[in-house]
């Protein structure tokens, strides 16, 4: 016989997918984008650094317009050394935390001359030691500009590892280390991308876009969304306008 407390437990688990589910939501949604990148604009692993640790708080949008006049007066380190904090705040000044930002830009720049030779070193743990870059930046950098299988959990990833049930998980590290357990090897370069552009036009935070999402079938959410109903005016929400 099974005690309610243990039946009270099993309930509190996250669920969380097969290995086989877990695959076929992969491939369901890499489908449609098979070489995915980046929203980020960067034209070297520099420019792709400066622009992820301006990214934190923002949107890529925002970050892509203050990008393009910032790299086209500094395109490396020295150069963004020589503008300063001053020049960079003058290009950042609408992106959140813009101060901060363009103290770090411009101390990770010294930081790379003096110890990198003015290069983007490929080391976790020499990136991490770079003012501004966390474990998610670092991810970010491996994957996108040196081709290695990171998973940088951000928001939105965070929020699909738990909802679907690929990877539940406290922390985002947790969620990192299950996502690389869970996903296939041979997907995992790519994933990264599959799910930040799958959470940020697809599983949306506040309402997901079941009705049109092509993992829904191995999706463990319950609280699934329906097919909006088109009689319904825009903005009126579906359950005051019964169907009768
Ligand atoms: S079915 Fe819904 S909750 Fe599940 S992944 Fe797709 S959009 Fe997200």
């Amino acid at each position: 016989m099974v005690s309610g407390k243990s039946e009270r437990n099993k309930a509190a688990r996250p669920r969380q997918m097969t290995l086989a589910a877990v695959r076929g939501f992969m491939e369901a949604i890499a489908a449609s984008n098979p070489e995915p990148e980046t929203e980020l604009d960067y034209s070297t692993p520099y420019s792709l650094l400066v622009a992820v640790v301006m990214s934190a708080q923002a949107t890529d949008v925002s970050v892509n317009r203050v990008s393009r006049t910032l790299f086209a007066e500094a395109p490396n380190p020295e150069a963004m050394v020589r503008l300063g904090v001053d020049g960079v705040a003058r290009h950042i000044r609408s992106i959140g935390l813009w101060q901060a930002k363009a103290r770090n830009v411009v101390e990770l720049s010294r930081q790379l001359i003096e110890k990198h030779h003015g290069e983007v070193p490929r080391d976790r743990e020499l990136l991490e030691a770079l003012p501004g870059v966390g474990r998610k930046t670092a991810n970010v950098v491996l994957n996108v500009a040196f081709g290695e299988s990171t998973m940088a959990v951000d928001t939105h990833i965070f929020r699909l590892g738990n909802r679907t049930g690929i990877a539940p998980g406290a922390t985002p590290r947790a969620v990192e280390d299950g996502l690389i357990r869970r996903i296939p090897r041979e997907m995992l370069r790519h994933s990264h991308h599959w799910l930040i552009l799958h959470g940020r036009y697809v599983c949306k935070a506040r309402k997901p876009e079941c009705w049109r999402c092509a993992g829904a079938k191995w999706c463990l959410y319950r609280d699934k969304t329906p097919m909006p109903d088109p009689d319904i005016p825009p903005g009126r929400a579906q359950s005051e306008n019964p169907k009768p």
